[in-house]
């Protein structure tokens, strides 16, 4: 870990020295020494139950599923209780299903599940976030190589290439592109700082000299970016998906039932947060006693497993994995604004710039016209906010002005011409991330050691600094297999595309 001096020298808002940029720029290393330095804020609080209208979620239809098991009788014992229904959860639940089924026979015991979700159906960071489901192809790679060796930082981009091709896998083969919006286009990542083209440069010659594949990455100069796009930087394009995350998450949860395994059952029980996880005293067979009792305002239910998949959150149930050695929450900004030129213009690709701090890619036109003006998905900004970046903050029911400013102004900066200049987004909203990633049994240290069995059968799955679309589903299918290995009384084999040092028994 760097020194504390250290750290704090890096904390210096710079502004940007790039006319057409409206928010600070290189603010990529004071941000991360923010998420080192130890805390003094109090561990997160429930989700809050008025947070700001997302368009993923409150699109009229968007989610039929918000509202599920919220009324009637609570499942009051479940075999592996699951907390939380974005997409962590609801992955856990569909690998829950997929891999009893494949150890089904007459002699296994019937498997119940039950997810329990504080608020409406996927109304966290998945039904709030930027919609972007591309793996990283070579970013950050020499940095990650430096840090956690070669291999690790290899499997960091296995990972994501790994989630995203099966989820692709699944759309595909349940013929789901329309219903989840599925955009397979472009993904351009803008330079929009001399730092940042040297530093793709060193990434993309690491990323290749380690042998990751970074044959479909085309460099783009300045002039073709200004003929195509519009804007005047130069830039990386390699292929990338956008989709609407709340029905992907929704359908996932449709064919989890569908393909339930006979021995397999789950419910979903919305507006019903755990309140706090004790010891269960409850014995439900002479033989089985459950292990944890989960207090919800509904009553309690007890279980042998419990599946953190609380993400920001996660440190209300878990105080002991606040801070830097577990959870940081941050919150994040995102905003649906209308393009002033029509889709052919504005292409359908899909962005980053700023080191990743902003992103965006245009909807998929409603009526199928070219010639209409695409709704922007744009998120970032919070980089604008000031020198704590937003980090800590759990409330999403306010949006910062500071934020939605720099937002505003970011695309009408960029592209002359393409977007209008104060005009105001039809929907702005706020969403909470977290850092760094967290996959495995829940652990906790006595300063010496590591002391499982005052957890145990509770697991976590939570982080994926911010970019979760093409990792969650994956560290679900992973910690799912950590339980149903703890249930069969096997040892669980960590699988080749999943870095070790994304799991809790390597970092306490
Ligand atoms: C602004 C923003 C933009 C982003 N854009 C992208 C992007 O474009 N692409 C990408 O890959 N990633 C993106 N991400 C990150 C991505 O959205 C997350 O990594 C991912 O959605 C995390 O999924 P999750 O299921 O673990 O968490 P969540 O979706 O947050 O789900 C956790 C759930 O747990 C519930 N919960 C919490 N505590 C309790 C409790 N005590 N009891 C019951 N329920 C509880 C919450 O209500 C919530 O529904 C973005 C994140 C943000 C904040």
């Amino acid at each position: 870990m760097k020194s504390l001096q250290a750290l704090l020298a890096a904390i210096v808002i710079q502004s940007p020295t790039m006319s057409s940029l409206s928010v600070p720029i290189l603010q990529l290393d004071a941000s991360q020494a923010i998420l080192e330095l130890p805390t003094l804020k109090a561990p997160a609080g429930l989700p809050v139950p008025n947070s700001t209208h997302s368009f993923w979620i409150n699109t009229p239809g968007a989610n039929p599923l918000a509202k599920e098991g919220s009324e009637g009788d609570l499942t009051l014992d479940a075999d592996v209780c699951i907390i939380g229904a974005g997409i962590t959860g609801v992955s856990a639940a569909y690998h829950l299903a997929k891999q009893l089924g494949a150890r089904d026979d007459d002699d296994a015991p019937t498997v119940k599940a039950v997810i329990l979700e504080a608020r409406d159906f996927c109304s966290g960071a998945t039904g709030r976030n930027g919609g972007h489901l591309t793996p990283v192809v070579f970013s950050h790679f020499s940095d990650r190589a430096k840090t956690y060796g070669t291999e690790e930082a290899k499997k960091i981009y296995a990972l994501e290439h790994y989630t995203a091709d099966e989820l692709l896998k699944i759309i595909e083969a349940q013929g789901l592109q329309t219903i989840v919006d599925l955009v397979a286009s472009d993904h351009i990542g803008l330079l929009v700082t001399e730092k940042e083209v040297q530093d793709a440069k060193v990434d993309f010659d690491a990323a290749e000299s380690a042998g990751v594949n970074v044959n479909d990455v085309t460099w783009l100069s300045k002039a073709e970016v200004k003929q195509t796009y519009g804007a005047s930087y130069p830039a990386w394009k390699h292929a990338g998906h956008n989709l609407w995350p709340l029905k992907l998450v929704t359908q996932l949860y449709h064919l989890t039932q569908k393909l339930s395994p006979r021995k397999f059952q789950l419910h979903l029980h919305t507006n019903t947060p755990v309140t706090s996880i004790s010891p269960s005293t409850s014995v439900t067979t002479s033989t089985n006693s459950r292990r944890w009792s989960l207090a919800t305002p509904r009553g309690a239910v007890q279980c042998s497993y419990v599946l953190h998949a609380t993400n920001a959150y996660a440190s209300h149930l878990l105080p002991h994995m606040h801070g830097p050695t577990g959870i940081i929450p941050t919150r994040g900004q995102v905003m649906a604004l209308r393009a002033a030129a029509p889709t052919a213009e504005i292409t359908t690709a899909s962005w980053g710039a700023n080191q990743g701090f902003e992103y965006w890619f245009p909807r998929p036109a409603v009526h199928g016209g070219e010639s209409e003006n695409p709704l922007i998905i744009l998120g970032g900004g919070r980089e604008a906010s000031g020198p704590d970046f937003e980090t800590y903050v759990t409330d999403d029911s306010v949006v910062r002005e500071e934020v939605g400013k720099g937002l505003r102004e970011f695309l009408p900066g960029l592209f002359p011409g393409k977007y209008e200049k104060g005009r105001e987004p039809e929907m702005e909203w706020a969403s909470i991330r977290c850092f760094p990633r967290l996959v495995g049994p829940v652990l906790i240290s006595n300063g010496n050691e590591t002391i499982a069995d005052d957890f145990k059968g509770q697991y976590i799955s939570a982080g994926y600094t911010g970019h979760g679309m093409p990792r969650a589903f994956a560290c679900a299918e992973a910690v799912v297999g950590m339980i149903t290995a703890e249930m069969a009384g096997e040892t669980w084999n960590p699988p080749n595309w999943l870095p070790r040092h994304f799991l809790t028994t390597e970092r306490v």
